[in-house]
């Protein structure tokens, strides 16, 4: 298959890893790009030098094309986009914060920048900025989300119709019947997260794993709209934050019950209950805990048979 998210990264399917924090370290990242689609490398809890190492490492692991995500309220942003230029990264999604601050930095050096947006004014704005292409992620998705609650059915035509540069769609999409409803929808490509968190790959806590492919249909919740909206897991945090909210807890008071290291605590160190466990909707369809060559696979063939059957409706 060849299309302009194919061209532009180079791929051979244009399907994309999510960045994901405590989630997509080397390990995960080349081995999407070694199955064809776009590893990305999650910055967003790495220490600039931990980043240095898993870039390296990434280099060393595939010879494909990967990415860096960088969420740009990050604290040492600086020190990352530098460490990105030094080590020679060639493509950078950038989420979380304002395309305008980094964009023209990463282009003067040559490299290729998607920005991650969940409503078409900021869709907008990163394509005025000069990015290559946007994420537009849906209500769906996991972590960080947007404030509009625009699902994916809903964003991507939106987005489509407004913008020349190309769209992947992102939230919701873990199969390949969602992927090729995606591209119905005028996408140019997918960006899947839940799906890849469950790769063998994945650096997540195994604990957390077997969470999300026990997780049914509502177990996701979108949580804390007045700090961050993000998307989680149900359980003891959850329950206090829920709480709180019902009993109209403001921004601050969301932030105190947050604390620090929270995603850590739950994705990375496997504490269920007290942890933020932060997973899209899809997870109610994850059953197994697989190689990220077999999750690819597996979508690209579903894919292809959904495409058959579309093609073979007669009207
Ligand atoms: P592992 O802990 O599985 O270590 C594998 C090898 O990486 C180690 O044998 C060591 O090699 C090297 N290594 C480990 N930690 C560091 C470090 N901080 N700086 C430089 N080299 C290191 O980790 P990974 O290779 O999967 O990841 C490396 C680091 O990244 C770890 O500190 C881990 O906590 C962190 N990480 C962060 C993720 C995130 O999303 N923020 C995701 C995955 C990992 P040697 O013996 O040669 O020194
Ligand atoms: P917290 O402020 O609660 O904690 C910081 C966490 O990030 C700690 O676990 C810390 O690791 C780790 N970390 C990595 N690099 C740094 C650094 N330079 N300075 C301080 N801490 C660092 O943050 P969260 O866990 O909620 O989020 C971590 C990052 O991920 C943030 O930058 C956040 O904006 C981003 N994020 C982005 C998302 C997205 O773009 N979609 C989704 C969710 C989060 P340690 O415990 O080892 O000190």
């Amino acid at each position: 298959m060849s299309n302009r998210i194919t061209t532009l990264f180079n791929i051979q399917y244009p399907v994309i890893q999510a960045g994901m924090i405590w989630c997509s370290g080397w390990r995960l990242a080349s081995a999407v790009s070694n199955a064809g689609g776009l590893g990305i490398i999650g910055a967003g809890s790495m220490y600039p030098e931990v980043l240095r190492t898993h870039v390296r490492k990434c280099k060393n692991a595939t010879s494909k094309p990967f990415a860096v995500n960088v969420p740009l309220l990050y604290p040492n942003v600086e020190e990352i986009m530098n460490i990105i230029v030094e080590e020679g990264v060639k493509i950078v999604f950038s989420s979380a914060g304002n395309p305008a601050s980094w964009t023209g930095f990463l282009k003067e050096k040559g490299i290729t920048v998607v920005h991650v947006i969940a409503n078409t004014k900021f869709a907008l704005k990163a394509e005025a900025c000069g990015v290559d292409a946007v994420v537009a992620e849906g209500f769906e998705a996991g972590g960080h989300n947007g404030r509009e609650e625009t699902t994916t059915l809903c964003l991507i035509p939106m987005i489509k119709d407004q913008l020349k540069i190309p769209v992947i769609a992102a939230g919701g999409i873990g199969s390949g019947r969602a992927m090729l409803a995606a591209l119905a929808l005028g996408a140019d490509g997918v960006q899947i997260g839940s799906a890849f968190a469950v790769a063998e790959e994945s650096s997540a806590h195994p604990d957390f794993k077997n969470r999300i492919i026990n997780a049914v249909e509502g177990d996701t919740k979108l949580r804390m709209k007045k700090l961050v909206p993000v998307r989680l897991l149900k359980n003891t945090f959850e329950e206090t934050i829920a709480q709180a909210e019902a009993e109209g807890a403001n921004a601050e008071t969301l932030k105190q019950l947050l604390g620090r290291a929270r995603a850590k605590l739950g994705m990375f160190e496997g504490n269920l209950e007290e942890g933020e466990l932060e997973i899209g909707q899809v997870s109610a369809m994850l059953k197994e805990i697989k190689p990220a060559a077999a999750i690819l696979n597996g979508i690209w063939q579903e894919f292809l048979i959904a495409q058959q059957r579309i093609s073979s409706l007669e009207f």
